[in-house]
């Protein structure tokens, strides 16, 4: 029995003495580690996140009585009950807000859902910068969608949990984080273009090409996050409109040095320019290495895009720079931090036989600066959401 079959007999059980019956399935939906294309989403560019092993799984049965019951695992109190037909946005709804926004965001787009239990169980680590809010989101919205028969394609349902997680939870996030839950399939990344939402899986079987891939969570979020993030954000804008572009992803990095110049009398938005417009190439890159069957040779280009978090766009943190540097200078082929920065996780790609001695060198090295001891783990591109049982 695999890890997965395990969990999904054990959330159904749980389901069963939660809810008094048996669920009519469960369903998976994994958190994800971006690979690279950071702060590019909102400036309309790359991403290229890959799933992760750790998933929320989702048990749920229809109801006949319009209402929503959920419970979970990694919640503290009991069951939330909500009615369909008063669902609606209240600041401090808490957990529940992300499913509930997902069925509100079902109804809103017109689809036909009656009620349902859910129980949900997670092995994403919560508020780590792996999301496990779009695990939880996808979760629901596949369950949901099954459950009523409804089969909507799969970006649909990436769109409709980010239309929850921005209008009914209040979150702006981008649409990444729900792509790679809905989309992405085993042993590859997925290309994801922000702007028109296509996407494409490219070939990524680290664990065959005898690498491995550790996601390091520091375990620390620094408070400066969200008025930074809008801060950014805003300053990209201020960038394209003084471009004369639509947004930055409209501006070829063979016209960077131009666009530098006109931005020299505003150092801030240069510097942020210079990260978004180079994180782009840094991704394209990163996909034409793939392609060509060159997975090591996207280590250099995952510190490259370090560098630039830290230097030109200002998200990283003492920490995220420490796992950086000492992961490079153990031995590894790259690093980066991983999300929005300011804490959360960086991504480490080393040889297999590197792994062990990478691993040591960021505990010991983080004891000795006297921060959090780090969470590290291995991951390996793993499959978006999907139906496990029955
Ligand atoms: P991240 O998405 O990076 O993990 P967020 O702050 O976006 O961080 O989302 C974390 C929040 O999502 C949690 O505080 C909780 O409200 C909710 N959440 C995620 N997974 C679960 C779960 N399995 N059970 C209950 N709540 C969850
Ligand atoms: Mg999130």
């Amino acid at each position: 029995m695999t890890d997965t079959a395990h969990s999904a007999a054990h959330t159904a059980a749980v389901f069963r003495q939660e809810y008094g019956a048996a669920p009519a399935g469960v369903w998976a939906a994994p958190g994800r580690v971006n690979l690279i294309g950071e702060h590019t989403d909102y400036n309309a560019g790359f991403v290229m996140p890959l799933a992760l092993p750790h998933t929320t799984l989702a048990a749920a049965a229809p109801r006949t009585d319009g209402l929503l019951r959920l419970t979970s695992d990694g919640a503290l109190g009991g069951t939330v009950e909500l009615r369909l037909d008063d669902l609606r946005r209240t600041p401090d709804a808490g957990w529940a807000a992300y499913p509930a926004g997902v069925a509100w965001a079902l109804r809103e787009a017109g689809h036909r859902i009656g009620g349902a239990d859910l129980y949900f169980t997670s092995t994403v680590p919560l508020g780590a910068g792996l999301s496990s809010s779009a695990a939880l989101e996808v979760a629901t919205a596949l369950a949901l969608d099954d459950l009523h028969g409804l089969g909507l394609p799969r970006p649909e349902l990436a769109l409709l949990a980010q239309r929850a997680e921005n209008a009914f939870v209040g979150v702006p996030c981008g649409i990444m984080d729900q792509t790679a839950a809905a989309c992405c399939t085993a042993g590859h990344a997925l290309f994801l273009d922000t702007r028109d939402l296509t996407h494409r899986h490219v070939p990524f079987d680290s664990a065959a090409a005898g690498l491995r891939l550790l996601v390091v969570d520091t375990r620390v979020r620094h408070q400066l996050g969200d008025g930074a993030y809008a801060e950014r954000r805003a300053g990209c804008e201020r960038g394209a409109r003084a471009l004369g572009v639509r947004a930055l992803r409209d501006v070829p990095v063979a016209l960077l040095p131009e666009a530098l110049a006109k931005l020299a009398d505003d150092p801030v938005v240069r510097d942020l320019v210079r990260h978004v417009v180079t994180e782009n190439d840094r991704v394209e890159q990163a996909v034409a290495h793939l392609d060509a069957g060159r997975p090591r040779a996207i280590g250099p280009v995952l510190t490259a895009g370090h560098t630039s978090l830290r230097d030109d766009f200002k998200v990283s943190c003492p920490e995220l720079d420490l796992a950086v540097e000492v992961a490079d200078a153990a031995g590894a082929l790259g690093a980066r931090m991983t999300g929005g920065g300011f804490g959360g996780s960086a991504l480490v790609l080393v040889e297999e036989a590197a792994a062990e001695p990478v691993t040591e060198a960021l505990r010991s090295a983080f004891a000795t600066a006297g921060h959090t001891p780090p969470r590290i783990f291995p991951a390996v591109p793993g499959a978006g959401a999907r139906r496990l049982t029955p």
